[in-house]
């Protein structure tokens, strides 16, 4: 064990260190962490769902008539009813022929990327793409093409001499997960389209947030369901659930039953957690209250912290970075504001490339604008403290 411990002081040394943040009680806008209440501005959970009482009954209720475990792969003897449920309740709210589950975005990438492309295809990626789209494309044995990030232009570039791969596949995030910002969509589209390639949209952090029924990004920009275009996104987030969803065409959908190793040798999900992801479906989709509220917030805030003087977009999301650079600093900013009563955590390489360390600010449809004002002023004092702003 001696060197892993020597890589772990190597670790410490350049501020890179990660350890584990425990919280007592559920998963609200105000946490409790070791007996202090903080406002929690680092969650996904952007609806406030992942604790909502509908969601919660769902999952008991699925319980009590369905036991907690299923016991063996989908394929096997794992497949409910549920599961069939919830996949054909994606698919309606998604506009979809079809829709399959996977256990989590992490695995719904792998699965998905690595039985679409292999050997002599290839993928071409957003730099700031997940890290399980890079895993899941470097794992496919495909030639791994990274683009710079929302660079149109250089994409055109390399599909123009892809014409030697026998498949293209393009992919990107369409709220990007550390920076918050927008994939134009519309160009990756008619970029698809023109050079023959399938597009692979991961919504992860768009899916109840964006759109007018809180469908995504791709319902955001108004784009048209097509069969080379794949959605995929979390119930894990926004749904504030567990688990995650690709949909698409009927026969994408067969095809990665048969295909996805990340789908065939895995127990399926508990029931319940499906039963909560419908529950919580019925809710995006059942009005606009919350997503209206989210916006709101969002808005509120980052004019908020503009006021202050910080660089903010004017992005329609949730996810608000605070670049400072140094990992050491970033991780002094996070433990500053921790001690105020204010939960950001600071964000290293290699999550986000080296040199551009920051705190990664979420907004929640359930935050107090109190609460936000107050965080607010403490981010912009420990700004200055730091001779950041
Ligand atoms: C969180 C995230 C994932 C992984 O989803 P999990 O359900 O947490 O495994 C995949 N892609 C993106 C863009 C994400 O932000």
């Amino acid at each position: 064990m001696h060197y892993l411990k020597k890589e772990l002081e190597e670790l410490e040394g350049e501020g890179l260190f990660r350890d584990l943040r425990l919280l007592d009680g559920p998963q609200e806008a105000k946490v409790i962490i070791g007996k202090k209440q903080l406002i929690n501005l680092c969650s996904n959970n952007y609806l406030g769902l992942s604790n909502n009482e509908q969601l919660k009954k769902a999952a008991i209720g699925a319980v009590k008539e369905y036991g907690v475990g299923s016991g063996a792969s989908r394929l096997i003897c794992g497949n409910m009813l549920l599961h069939k449920k919830l996949e054909e309740r994606i698919a309606r709210f998604k506009k979809t022929e079809s829709a399959l589950v996977f256990n989590s975005g992490y695995s719904a990438n792998l699965g998905v990327i690595t039985s679409l492309v292999g050997k002599g295809d290839a993928v071409f990626s957003d730099r700031l793409n997940h890290a399980s789209i890079v895993d899941a494309a470097l794992l496919s044995g495909a030639e791994f093409k990274r683009y710079p990030h929302r660079d149109m232009e250089k994409l055109e570039t390399l599909l123009k001499c892809s014409s030697n791969f026998r498949r293209r596949l393009i992919v990107s995030d369409s709220v990007f997960s550390m920076d918050g910002d927008l994939a134009p969509l519309l160009q990756l589209v008619s970029l698809a389209k023109k050079y023959d390639s399938l597009l692979y949209i991961d919504e992860a952090h768009a899916t109840g947030v964006l759109g007018k029924k809180g469908r995504g990004a791709l319902e955001y920009f108004g784009v048209e369901e097509n069969d080379f275009i794949i959605q995929m996104g979390t119930l894990s987030k926004a749904i504030g659930s567990f688990g995650a969803y690709v949909c698409g065409v009927k026969t994408l959908i067969d095809y990665l039953i048969n295909r996805a190793r990340a789908f065939i040798y895995t127990t399926a999900l508990p029931v319940c957690v499906c039963a909560s992801s419908i529950a919580a479906l019925d809710i995006i989709e059942g009005d606009c209250l919350l997503r209206d509220k989210l916006r709101e917030k969002i808005k509120f805030f980052r004019d908020n912290l503009r006021s202050f003087g910080f660089s903010v977009s004017n992005d329609p999301t949730p996810i608000i970075p605070l670049l400072i650079g140094d990992a050491g600093r970033a991780m002094e900013f996070s433990r500053r504001l921790f001690e105020e009563g204010v939960f950001v955590q600071g964000i290293r390489p290699p999550t986000v490339p080296k040199g551009s360390s920051r705190l990664r600010i979420t907004i929640m449809a359930t935050h107090e604008e109190k609460d936000l004002c107050y965080a607010s002023g403490r981010i912009a004092n420990v700004a200055k403290g730091m001779g950041l702003i």
